[in-house]
Order: structure tokens, then sequence, then C-alpha cells
């Protein structure tokens, strides 16, 4: 899964993952409360409160204030 690492999986409560994080089950990557942020060749970024990742696909937004501690 070499591009794993090419992006970031924001989860509905906020959390920032790498997607092959153990947190994440194969069939939330077809759940739509999941949205991917595509890296483009940059490294996972700082996230935190005062970074905050924000994503919007179509209508909707999502924000990640805390990156996982585990990934
Ligand atoms: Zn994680």
């Amino acid at each position: 899964m070499a591009d794993a690492c090419q992006s970031i999986l924001i989860s509905p409560s906020g959390y920032a993952h790498h997607p092959g994080c153990h947190h994440i089950a194969p069939e939330y990557l077809d759940n739509p409360e999941w949205a991917r942020l595509a890296l483009h060749g940059v490294s996972f970024p700082p996230v935190d409160e005062d970074r905050p990742l924000t994503v919007q696909i179509g209508d909707r937004t999502w924000t990640a204030k805390r990156r996982c501690p585990d990934c």
C-alpha cells in the first residue's frame, strides 16, 4: 500500500488518521462519514486545536483538530 501514506482519513469524531491505522476498519473507507484527503507528496501535517485540518467534499466539511496518537 505505497500510496496509503499519501492520504489522511478524517473520522466523524474529528481525528486525523493514516489509512493503515488499526482504528480504521476496511468498511470505514466506504463510509461517507469519513473523509479522505490526498496529500500529494507532502508529509502528514501537524493537527491540533491551533492547526485544524479541514476538508470539503461536496457540500460537507470535515474538520480534524486531533491527530490519532497511534498512527
Ligand atoms: Zn489512527
